[in-house]
């Protein structure tokens, strides 16, 4: 465990018994290394009830080690989120066992197939052969062929002018043949998900029936990594993830959200650029390396310091005195951009927790981008008095930060019900700085 939170179990283990409120408090740390290792943060809210439920139970609370008592439950409940035992590759009774690389460009579709070829040409034996299905890319098919002869595992490409649904086809064809008992295939990416590829992959699927489709992640694109994981297997129905850049101290936290909300198995995780830095995902490691991160306590005191009680103050006494303006807006979306996901962030702002209002301000990374383009489009009278917004005003603005001008005005709106909402919480029953970490 971080210091942090050692500290915070410290305290709890000089107390012997535990009480609901120390219970909490530790249950706060959590939540917040949580949210900081870009933990989806449905997944982290499931998490803590859970965790609590059990803490505030007789298992713990009547126990002589409290403290210890909940490091084993939340490492227990780690294991379990990310699926409890490591889940091996899917074979075929007969060979060949297909395997279908899927996901994002970038992501390391082509690196992991051929890592993964390497593996089972090492450790079981195996001779796999590699397809060269992305013709999108002129490099991407010449990459494969110098991974594959650097592994020594042979390469089936056709350049770029035959369809991927062909190339398959006569690669499937040839490993038959050549009595290949893996074949995996390699795919195009998009920077995104769209139509097209999807069509494309499922294509495929339908042609080659692999018996795995083993969906790519960059580890390291935190929530994103949920979305690119549900998109995927919506259309796909992928049978396992590979989670790569999961190098050094990459926080682990795309892993408990990824199994939690696509329900799919994690089974590899790249570690590195080399070949052999491929390992098999074992959840119960990966509970302890989250438990053990050397940065959760640097975000937890980042998350802190970003909101020390000064800070809130002064952002308390602008909603008193109703100046709470575009500029105080911008200040606060910045300091919270990089902090985690924006619907907990903002229930940090004093008075937004359990505010109804927030259930219509759907707020994504995306979104963000894009308040922020309109609000650069505003001058700086408009800034400070968003009441002056008339017509004409938001048109030029929307010209001006290239967004359509309902966003505009939805925006605005949503603005004021905000700046509303913190008038009425500040001038009335405002119950001080445990609103900040609503948990
Ligand atoms: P693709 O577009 O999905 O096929 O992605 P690539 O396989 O071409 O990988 C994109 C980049 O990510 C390459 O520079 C890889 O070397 C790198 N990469 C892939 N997996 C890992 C990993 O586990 N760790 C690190 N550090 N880099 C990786
Ligand atoms: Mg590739």
């Amino acid at each position: 465990l971080t210091e942090r939170l050692q500290n915070a179990i410290g305290k709890l283990r000089k107390k012997g018994k535990l009480t609901e409120a120390d219970v909490k408090e530790v249950m706060r740390e959590i939540r917040l290394a949580l949210l900081e290792a870009d933990v989806n943060f449905k997944v982290v809210k499931e998490f803590i009830k859970t965790v609590r439920e059990r803490s505030i139970g007789a298992e713990v609370l009547e126990s002589l080690t409290p403290a210890q008592q909940i490091v084993k439950i939340v490492d227990e409940e780690l294991t379990k989120v990310m699926g409890e035992e490591a889940t091996p590759l899917n074979k075929s009774p007969k060979i060949p066992t297909i395997i279908m690389m899927v996901g994002l460009q970038g992501a390391g579709k082509t690196t992991t197939a051929a890592k993964l070829a390497n593996k089972l040409k090492t450790e079981e034996n195996a001779r796999p052969m590699l397809i060269a299905g992305d013709i999108y890319r002129p490099a991407a098919i010449d990459q494969l062929k110098i991974l594959g002869q650097e592994i020594d595992v042979p390469v089936f490409a056709l350049g770029t002018d035959v369809s991927p649904v062909e190339i398959v086809k006569q690669g499937l064809a040839q490993a038959k043949e050549n009595h290949n008992d893996y074949v995996i295939i390699d795919t195009a990416g998009r920077l995104q998900i769209d139509e097209t590829l999807m069509n494309e992959l499922s294509d495929i699927k339908d042609l080659a029936q692999p018996n795995e489709i083993l969906l790519t992640v960059d580890a390291m694109t935190g929530q994103s990594a949920v979305e690119v994981a549900e998109g995927f297997n919506g259309k796909l129905d992928v049978t396992g993830v590979v989670l790569t850049k999961l190098d050094g101290d990459t926080r682990g936290g795309a892993a408990l959200s990824i199994r939690s909300v696509t329900g799919k198995p994690i089974k590899f995780m790249g570690q590195g650029e080399k070949i052999t830095d491929l390992d098999v995902f074992h959840p119960d490691r990966m509970a302890s390396r989250i438990l053990g991160m050397g940065d959760m306590l640097s975000l937890i005191e980042k998350a802190q310091r970003d909101y020390d009680e000064e800070q809130a103050l002064a952002m308390q006494e602008k909603m008193r005195e109703n100046s709470f303006d575009f500029n105080d807006f911008l200040v606060q979306m910045e300091q919270v951009q990089n902090m985690g996901p924006m619907e907990d962030i903002i229930k940090m702002i004093p008075g937004m927790a359990n505010n109804p209002a927030l259930k219509n301000m759907n707020f994504d990374p995306k979104d963000l981008e894009r308040v922020k383009a309109i609000i650069f489009s505003m001058t700086r009278q408009e800034r400070e008095n968003p009441d002056i917004l008339n017509p004409s005003r938001r048109r030029r603005i929307a010209a001006g930060s290239g967004r359509p001008i309902q966003e505009v005005n939805r925006m605005i709106k949503q603005f004021n019900q905000m700046k509303d909402m913190m008038k009425k919480v500040s001038n009335g029953n405002f119950d001080g700085m445990d609103q900040m970490f609503g948990s």
